[in-house]
Parts: structure tokens; sequence; C-alpha cells
């Protein structure tokens, strides 16, 4: 992948040297990036004077360009909300089950469950005793769902991250190994 700046924003695109086309133009392949296609009068060009061209053609395409970034970005956003709206249920299920289970061991209670599709988060708790968990939980592997239920649970005691809340945290789930497991989102 190549990068350019064009009017400030970052543009990352694939380059493809092709025997038939006649111009430079602008196509996309089948993972939605931008290929800068060269024709063969372009190939023994000088990197440098390449370059300026490049620069020239797509600031040109601008227009074109940032409409499909934005078409793309919105794909993969559908793309999630589709997979989401599939799996809310089966999330839901599956710590329902997981937050009785440990929450009868850790002798503390909870109000209500939310399964959400949030970017950045896995789980959290509210002041009003609110689980919340990210529906990608049900990808993860079962050791790790293990510990973000049981790690959500004990903020239900510890609303910090202190001694108490990992000793909580670790006597529950018997073994510092899961200690260890950072979990971060894709
Ligand atoms: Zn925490």
């Amino acid at each position: 992948m190549k990068e350019i700046i064009i009017n400030w924003q970052k543009v990352q695109y694939q380059i493809r040297n092709s025997n038939k086309a006649k111009n430079i133009k602008i196509s996309i392949n089948s993972d939605w990036e931008l290929v800068l296609v060269l024709p063969k009068k372009w190939f023994f060009q000088s990197q440098k004077s390449l370059i300026k061209k490049w620069e020239e053609f797509m600031k040109q395409k601008w227009n074109w360009i940032l409409k499909h970034i934005w078409k793309t970005n919105n794909f993969k956003l559908w793309d999630n909300y589709q997979d989401y709206l599939k799996n809310k249920e089966k999330a839901l299920k599956l710590v329902s089950l997981k937050v009785r289970y440990w929450s009868e061991k850790m002798w503390v209670s909870y109000n209500k469950i939310f399964i959400k599709n949030q970017r950045t988060k896995w789980g959290s708790c509210s002041s009003k005793k609110n689980l919340n968990f990210n529906y990608k939980i049900i990808y993860l592997e079962v050791t790790e769902q293990e510990y973000l239920i049981v790690h959500e649970l004990a903020h239900l005691k510890y609303m910090n991250h202190q001694k108490e809340f990992w000793d909580l945290v670790c006597n529950t789930l018997w073994s510092e190994k899961y200690r260890k497991y950072k979990i971060k989102i894709k």
C-alpha cells in the first residue's frame, strides 16, 4: 500500500502496471482499495517524476476519491451493523448464562444486561448495576469471555482497578493467567 496526502487527507492506494491501459486511471479492486493504473509509457519513468504526476492526477480526481472513501467507510459500517443484528441475541444468551454463573460465585447482584455494538469498548457497568457487553464477545476465546465477564462483575464491588479489584478477579478465576489476557477490539 502506498500513501499520499492530498488536501490534508491521507489516501492509501495500490499501483498496478497495465499493458492495455492507454492513460493513467483510477479504479477499485475487489477489496475496495483504490488502484492507480499505470499505462506502459509510464513504466520506466523516474520515481520522482512519477510521484509528481500521480499527485497531479489524484488531485484532479479528488472528488471521485472522496466519494470512494465515503462509500467504503459506509460499506464497512453497514457490514458491521448487519453482523451486530445477526448476532445480538446469540451474544445476549451467552452473556446471560455466564453472568448468572459468575455472579453467584462472586456474591454480586446486577440489574440488567445490555448488548451493544461499540467500536472500542468490550464492556462496562453503570452505577445502576447494569452491565453492558460488546456483541463481539462471541468472537473471543472462552477464557477471554470468562475474564471479561468476571472483570465487569468485579466492578459492581470496586469501581476502580486497585488491588482489591484484581484480588477479586484473580481469586474468582483461580489463577493469575487470566489477568494476562489483554483483549483489543478489532
Ligand atoms: Zn475495568
